[in-house]
């Protein structure tokens, strides 16, 4: 029987309609409306287009969402000026630098020069410590995505072994601090480029995450019969939007598997939303 599917797009939208309600109830019930302020530097297509999802998103929600675009030539410092005026702005709640910014400037000092309170993207140091110690503000939004999408489809954690390759800060690294803590409970292994016999490790996994951007990497041969297998990979090919799993023939093997477009995707973009609200209240409160 092929793998059975976890549709991140149904979800995604279920999710945005329960925080309709609590953001309707936290409108109603204080004097701001929460507000996410995104900042785009340049005119990166593809950034062009995440921006404007997100905005729209927000529309939906009831969140506000506003926009602060910035030439290809912006300055670090200039960036940095506009960030300090959006910290002290009381009526922002999140903050969004969209990444990449141009090579003149330095991610990880405008990352942390964010109010930690507002980083709504929880990439701020700050809020990176917080989740290894298991005392997280905000969750980055690609790994509880992959999170939500296992708990909203019943897929138990704990105890199971848990296969993630990919060791990015966004996605890989925190996705395997927060399956490891208490709770989730799964063991957790780790993978990246230099992972000796990387087919024999996926296929002892009971859920395996790919996340490290190349088409099909992942064919049936490493998939452990039954298993959940979580594509975040998104790339752009001449036949459109593939993950880094062999989907077909994966969907032979897998027990739960989730496609591209209209998996992870989805979640992530609703987890910016999440922590937008809990911003609003964190802030307003
Ligand atoms: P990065 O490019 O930052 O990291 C890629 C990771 O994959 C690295 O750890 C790298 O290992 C590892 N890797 C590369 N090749 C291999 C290989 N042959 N075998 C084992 N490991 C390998 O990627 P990101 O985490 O930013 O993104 C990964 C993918 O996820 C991309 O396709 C991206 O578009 C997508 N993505 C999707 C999101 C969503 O919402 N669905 C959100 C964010 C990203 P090493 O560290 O050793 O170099």
């Amino acid at each position: 029987m092929p793998a059975a599917l976890l549709d991140g797009k149904t979800l995604a939208r279920q999710i945005r309609s329960e925080l309709a309600v609590e953001v309707a109830d936290f409108i109603e019930n204080n004097v701001t409306v929460p507000t996410l302020t995104a900042v785009l530097v340049g005119t990166d297509p593809a950034s062009e287009v995440y921006v404007r999802n997100k905005r729209r998103d927000c529309d939906e929600v009831g969140i506000q969402s506003r926009l602060h675009q910035l030439p290809e030539k912006t300055t670090q410092d200039e960036l940095l000026a506009l960030i300090g005026k959006l910290n002290k702005d009381d009526s922002v709640h999140g903050i969004l630098v969209q990444l990449p910014v141009p090579k003149q400037i330095d991610t990880e000092l405008v990352l942390d020069a964010i109010n930690p309170l507002k980083d709504v993207d929880a990439f701020h140091s700050e809020n990176v410590g917080r989740l290894m110690q298991g005392r997280p503000r905000y969750l980055p939004c690609t790994p509880h995505g992959v999170l939500e999408l296992l708990a909203r489809n019943e897929i138990p954690t704990v105890g199971q072994h848990a296969v993630i390759i990919g060791r990015s800060d966004i996605v890989g690294k925190p996705l395997s601090v927060m399956l490891a803590q208490r709770g989730k409970d799964a063991t957790v292994t780790l993978c990246h480029s230099r992972t000796k016999d990387l087919p024999s490790v996926a296929r002892q996994a009971d859920i395996l995450i790919v996340a490290i951007g190349k088409p099909n990497f992942v064919t049936a041969d490493m998939v452990k019969p039954g298993a959940t297998v979580i594509d975040v990979g998104i790339n752009r090919t001449d036949k459109g939007l593939v993950g880094d799993v062999d989907f077909d023939a994966v969907r032979e093997v897998a027990g739960y598997l989730s496609p591209v477009p209209g998996g992870v995707g989805p979640l992530t973009r609703v987890m910016l939303l999440v922590n937008t609200l809990a911003a609003a209240r964190r802030l307003e409160q």
